[in-house]
């Protein structure tokens, strides 16, 4: 490891500033105590602060020299509406509310380096650090650009990170192209007419038409997409009926859809359409189907990952390094930001869970489970790693 002394030096405060965080979690929007610590650290370090860029959006600058180029590193602050389990010193204190993704580090992490580059970095140009609200659930990155994130605080590129429990503690994983896929979520209604269980040929059955249909939408997957693009289909909900005896009239399915490009995404929903309306219309059924597309998938720029894996060697060494991981079909709202500029969103290695204190709850400690703690020993790297890629890309040429 090859975390800079002096963020090393005060890697303990950054720990303290992490666990206050955690301590107090705030969902979506609703981050405004996150905001309030995160804006007053950067004031405290003479940077100027924007507040209320999309809605709790926080974005400090710090410039250097004559250059006019610019990079923009970004933080997600929101937690989780979920209930904690860990009962250590540093466990939530809010109801229903717990840091179980690991955004109470990613903050810190842009916080430690803020502060290191404010003091002593060496660069020419411009930095934004951008910390955003609802990453989990409500697009905030989008509500941000929306809001002129990139008009008013100007960026050539875009990077973030985000921790990864199982990968080793500290190292980096990361791939050119797509590394987290699309989200959509969908909801087939399906409505017959009721009639009693012993004399189905009186109505139009709702329950067999979302049997039928359950099926055939995998059918999507084998037959339909190209077999070398990657997706999932998932049926996770089915909903009818009251009684034993009675053919409902109403009956819906829900699930979600992942992929790695829009051509598969618009293929999938197309198909998922013509599915439903022909199988529900040749069952006597009348059909809807509301899809609702999400955060799209997250593409890294090949030039940018490229720099972002020689700073990753740089820090950790080449060992911990893998540049061709393996994309995970788990979604992620830094998407936006890279639809709007290229950029590189890397994992970082949370570890095996060991570092959890004692009173940390029951099993493993993959992100958004209730017993899950982010890892402090990647502070430092973390820092490291953002000061490193302004450091590169902002050199003196
Ligand atoms: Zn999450
Ligand atoms: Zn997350």
């Amino acid at each position: 490891m090859n975390a800079i002394a002096e963020i090393q030096a005060f890697a303990e405060e950054m720990s303290t500033i992490r666990r206050d965080i955690h301590a107090h979690p705030e969902v979506g929007y609703n981050v405004h105590r996150t905001a309030d610590v995160v804006a007053s650290k950067l004031e405290s370090w003479g940077l100027p602060v924007v507040r209320g860029v999309g809605k709790t959006g926080v974005v400090a600058t710090l410039k250097r020299g004559s250059s006019n180029r610019a990079i923009g590193l970004r933080a997600d602050m929101d937690a989780l509406p979920m209930q904690e389990a860990n009962d250590f010193a540093h466990r939530s204190t809010v109801e229903g509310a717990m840091h179980a993704c690991g955004h109470d580090g990613h903050t810190t992490m842009l916080l430690g380096a803020a502060r290191y580059l404010s003091a002593s970095g060496d660069f020419d140009g411009t930095v934004h650090f951008i910390f955003q609200p609802a990453e989990e659930e409500g697009a905030g990155a989008q509500a941000m650009i929306d809001d002129g994130l990139f008009d008013r605080f100007p960026v050539d590129v875009v990077f973030g990170v985000h921790n990864w429990p199982g990968i080793p503690e500290g190292h980096f994983g990361v791939r050119a192209g797509p590394i987290m896929a699309s989200t959509s979520l969908f909801k087939v209604i399906l409505t017959g007419s009721g009639c009693h269980g012993a004399m189905p040929h009186l109505g139009e059955d709702p329950v067999f038409a979302a049997a039928q249909i359950v099926s055939s939408l995998q059918s999507i997957l084998t037959r339909n997409k190209n077999p070398v693009e990657a997706a999932a289909l998932s049926v996770t909900q089915i909903h009818a009926g009251e009684a034993q005896n009675v053919v409902p009239t109403h009956a819906w399915l829900g699930g979600t859809v992942r992929t790695f490009s829009d051509e598969t995404l618009d293929l999938i929903e197309s198909r998922m359409r013509a599915i439903v309306t022909s199988t529900a219309f040749g069952l006597g059924c009348r059909s809807e189907v509301e899809f609702s597309r999400n955060y799209p998938p997250t593409i890294n720029d090949p030039e940018q990952t490229a720099l972002a894996v020689q700073v990753m060697r740089e820090v950790v060494g080449g060992h911990a390094v893998n540049a061709s991981i393996q994309p995970t079909m788990a979604a992620e709202d830094f998407s936006f930001m890279l639809r709007a500029k290229p950029g590189c969103y890397a994992f970082i290695g949370n570890g095996t869970g060991d570092h959890r204190e004692v009173g940390h709850g029951a099993g493993p400690c993959m992100l958004h489970n209730a017993s899950y703690d982010f890892n402090d020993h990647l502070l430092p790297i973390g820092s490291t790693y953002f000061v490193r890629l302004v450091e590169r890309f902002l050199n003196h040429g």
